[in-house]
C-alpha cells in the first residue's frame, strides 16, 4: 500500500490537529476521554471531510486534462462547496446539480450558508426535485459540457468513490501517526456516515495499517443495514485498490442509524442539545446534518456508559459554513 503511486493535488491543511475535549467529556460524566480530529479545519473555502477526498479526485480530474468539475448534493451541501472552490483554485468551471432533497421553502436553506458560497466561488447551480435520478442528472451535464467543446470530470456524490476514499486512507494514517507520537492509546473512532467514503476509507486505512480501532459510524440518512453494506463494499473496493482488498473483513464496519430521526437534514432536540452542548463546552461548531446527528449519537451512547473508560476520537467532518443556511431552524433552539 503506497499512496504517492496515485494522483493528488495538494491543497488541504494536514496534518488536522488532533486535539482533547476537556470540556465536553467533563460535561459527558467523566467516563471517557474525548478526543477530536479536526478535519473541519482542511482549508479549502472553510474546511471539512471532502478536501481530502478531492485531493484525490482533482488529481484524475487534472491528470485527464478536465477543465470542468461537475458534481452534485443537497441544496447545502457541504461537499458541492468544497467542489466548487477546488474549481475556483485550479481555474476549472463547475456544473453543479442540487436535489432539493429536504422539503422547505425556507429562505435561508436556499439561498444562505453554503449556497451563497457556491455561488461566490463561481459554481453553476442547477436545481432538481427531491428522488430525481441523480447519476443521469450528471450525465446530462457533462453531455452539455462536450456540446461547447469542455472537458468534464464528474464527481459523485460526496466524492464518494475508490479515489475519493484514499483521502480517508490517508487521514487514517495520518490519525495513527499522530496518536503513535504523542503517546496516545486511541480505543474508538467515531464519526458521521452519509455517502460512505470518509468512513469506508478510514475502515480500509485502519485494516490495511493492521491499527486494530474501531470505528463506529453514525448514519445520517440510510437505515443500518444498507448504511453498513455501502460503506462495506466501497472499503473493500478502496483498499482492492491499494492491493490489500482481503484485509478489510465485514465487521469492521459499524453503523449506527439510531439517531437520524425523521430524515436527512432534518434536525431535532438532541441535534440542537448537541450543536449546543459542543459550541458552549469545547466551543466546537457543528452542523445540524452531520456531525450535530453524530454527536447527538456520541452524547447519548456516552450518557448509557457506552465509552466507559476509553479514550475516544470525534472526527469533525466540518459543516459549519451551511450554519447560516439553518438560521431560521436554529432560531428559537438557541437557549
Ligand atoms: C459529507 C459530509 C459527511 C459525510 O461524509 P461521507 O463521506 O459522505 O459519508 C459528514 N459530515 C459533513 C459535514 C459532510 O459534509
Amino acid at each position: 500500500m503506497h499512496l504517492a503511486r496515485f494522483p493528488r493535488a495538494r491543497f488541504a491543511h494536514l496534518p488536522t490537529p488532533l486535539e482533547p475535549l476537556p470540556r465536553l467529556s467533563e460535561a459527558l460524566g467523566g467516563g471517557a476521554q474525548f478526543w477530536i480530529k479536526r478535519d473541519d479545519c482542511t482549508g479549502l473555502a472553510g474546511g471539512g471531510n471532502k478536501t481530502r477526498k478531492l485531493e484525490f479526485l482533482l488529481g484524475e480530474a487534472l491528470a485527464q486534462g478536465a477543465d470542468t468539475l461537475v458534481t452534485q448534493g443537497a441544496v447545502q451541501s457541504n461537499h458541492v462547496r468544497q467542489t466548487a472552490a477546488a474549481a475556483a483554485r485550479y481555474g476549472m468551471a463547475c456544473e453543479i446539480i442540487l436535489e432539493e432533497r429536504v422539503q422547505t421553502n425556507a429562505v435561508d436553506y436556499n439561498h444562505s450558508g453554503n449556497v451563497l458560497l457556491d455561488r461566490l466561488m463561481g459554481g453553476q447551480l442547477r436545481n432538481v426535485p427531491a428522488g430525481s435520478d441523480m447519476n443521469a442528472e450528471l450525465e446530462k451535464s457533462a453531455e452539455q459540457v462536450r456540446a461547447r467543446g469542455g472537458k468534464p470530470y464528474i464527481i459523485p456524490g460526496g466524492g464518494s468513490n475508490t479515489v475519493g476514499a484514499l483521502g480517508y486512507v490517508d487521514c487514517a494514517i495520518e490519525l495513527v501517526a499522530q496518536a503513535n507520537a504523542q503517546g496516545l492509546v486511541i480505543d474508538r473512532i467515531v464519526t458521521a456516515t452519509g455517502s460512505a467514503g470518509t468512513h469506508a476509507g478510514l475502515v480500509a486505512g485502519l485494516a490495511l495499517v493492521g491499527a486494530d480501532i474501531p470505528i463506529l459510524g453514525i448514519g445520517v440518512r440510510a437505515p443500518k443495514e444498507a448504511q453498513e453494506a455501502n460503506v462495506h463494499k466501497l472499503a473493500v473496493a478502496t483498499a482492492e485498490v491499494l492491493g490489500h482488498g482481503e484485509r478489510v473483513t465485514r465487521e469492521m464496519t459499524v453503523a449506527n442509524c439510531d439517531y437520524v430521526g425523521a430524515g436527512y437534514g432534518i434536525a431535532d432536540e438532541g441535534v440542537f442539545e448537541a450543536l449546543r452542548l459542543a459550541a458552549r463546552t469545547d466551543a466546537i461548531l457543528l452542523d445540524p446534518v452531520y456531525t450535530g446527528k453524530a454527536m447527538k449519537g456520541l452524547i447519548d451512547l456516552a450518557r448509557k456508559g457506552h465509552f466507559k473508560g476509553e479514550t475516544v476520537v470525534f472526527l469533525h467532518t466540518g459543516g459549519a459554513q451551511g450554519l447560516s443556511g439553518y438560521a431560521s431552524v436554529l432560531e428559537g433552539n438557541l437557549a
